[in-house]
């Protein structure tokens, strides 16, 4: 529940020492195109300072709701062509996503998730980056 803002941007494989005492090593998510958060934080569910591994299933989406304690709703949207009329169409879902203590999120923000193991009931999506 400890989050620190280092006064430099925390790299891969940067040990912090949090005020609690905790020692927290920056991983390797094994995603090149996104950025370790400038925050660190002891969460064991945090795909950058915890123990939780992520899969190479990604999707920009957007922020919809912060309204749940670590979690997101976010929406994915994309088109879908219908070869009869020759056109697209808008698809779009609501992905429920948890959102790690270093990454700080509101409505609106557009934002990198990637796939993760089931972690509840509806979520199996976690955020690993904010899209600037
Ligand atoms: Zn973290």
């Amino acid at each position: 529940m400890t989050v620190v803002k280092p006064q430099t941007k925390p790299k891969i494989g940067d040990e912090i020492t949090l005020p609690n005492g905790k020692r927290v090593t920056v991983r390797n998510v094994g995603i090149p195109i996104v950025e370790p958060p400038p925050a660190v934080c002891d969460d064991p569910l945090c795909p950058w300072h915890g123990h939780l591994k992520v899969r190479t299933k990604l999707m920009e989406v957007t922020v919809e709701k912060m309204r749940m304690h670590k979690a997101a709703v976010v929406i994915h949207e994309w088109t879908h062509y219908i070869r009869k009329y020759n056109r697209y169409e808008r698809r779009r879902r609501r992905i429920k996503v948890r959102v790690p203590e270093c990454i700080e999120l509101k409505p609106g923000d557009r934002v990198i998730i990637a796939e993760t193991r089931p972690l509840s009931k509806t979520i199996s999506w976690v955020v690993i980056g904010k899209r600037e």
